[in-house]
């Protein structure tokens, strides 16, 4: 299979601030239900990438394919959503004063093109979508609570809930770890390995006990480019990931 009909193709992309290279010919090729993990120091490139890929910045140059045939460097935002890319900022955003489960039923309701129609009322095929989102993410017993009274780790949870919503096929998750107890990183790596079953999964992140448990292909980004990729053991041994993490 080419390359170029993986889920995701990025080659040689290059993103300039005022000269600066924040991306300098990166390239990557994420499959599909592949769940990759991205690591590498502060100003590796690691949220730009992500804006690349959810068409929030252009790049200068360079080529981004999604599904072999969607040009991502010729989209806006909404278009990219559509297509299938769920982005998971680090912060959770959700309506704090709606329960959990209206949280949720807000997420399912918004696929709908009749935005000016959404009331509470649920239909049944509505009432079973809220209940398998809430199953996958774990919070069929926090449901009546009020989203903004759920921990930081389940309102994490609660969010990705939201963005299963859509059925993305292509997740994109900033720092899920961050902020979270030892118990619920665990969980939330569980809980990540379960998603990626069904669809892909990018997971930037700096708690590399989380990025073990996930136990999958890790990329180390570095100056803009890809310094390494493999098993996290495997690159974590590598003299110049080494060097990037420990020699400045
Ligand atoms: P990471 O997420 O890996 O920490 P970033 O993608 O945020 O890295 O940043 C990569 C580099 O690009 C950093 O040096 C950062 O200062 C720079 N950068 C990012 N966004 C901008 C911007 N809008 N304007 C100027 N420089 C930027």
């Amino acid at each position: 299979q080419a390359l170029t009909s993986a889920l995701l193709y990025l080659d040689a992309i290059t993103v300039s601030f005022d000269g600066f290279r924040a991306l300098n010919a990166l390239s990557l090729v994420i499959g599909d239900k592949e769940m990759r993990a991205i690591i590498g120091p502060n100003g590796a490139g690691k949220t730009t990438m992500m804006d690349v890929i959810t068409g929030k910045t252009r790049p200068n140059t360079g080529t981004a394919l999604f599904a072999g045939v969607h040009d991502l460097t010729a989209l806006d935002e909404a278009s990219i959503a559509q297509l299938g890319i769920g982005r998971k900022f680090q912060t959770p955003t959700v309506f704090d004063m709606h329960t959990v489960e209206d949280n949720v039923l807000l997420a399912v309701k918004a696929d709908r093109r009749a935005f000016a129609n959404i009331t509470w009322h649920r239909t049944a095929h509505e009432r079973a979508r809220v209940d398998e989102l809430l199953e996958r993410v774990r919070l069929q017993d926090q449901r009546l609570r009020r989203a903004g009274d759920l921990s930081h780790g389940q309102k994490q949870w609660l969010e990705i809930g939201m963005l299963l919503a859509q059925e993305p096929r292509l997740l994109l998750v900033d720092e899920p770890a961050a902020g979270m107890t030892d118990q619920e990183t665990a969980d939330t790596a569980v809980l990540l390995r379960e998603i990626a079953k069904t669809r892909s999964v990018v997971v930037v992140e700096h708690d590399m006990q989380f990025v073990r448990d996930l136990d999958v292909k890790v990329t180390v980004l570095h100056e803009g480019a890809v310094l390494a990729e493999g098993p996290l053991d495997q690159v974590s041994a590598d003299a110049r990931v080494i060097e990037v993490y420990l020699g400045r």
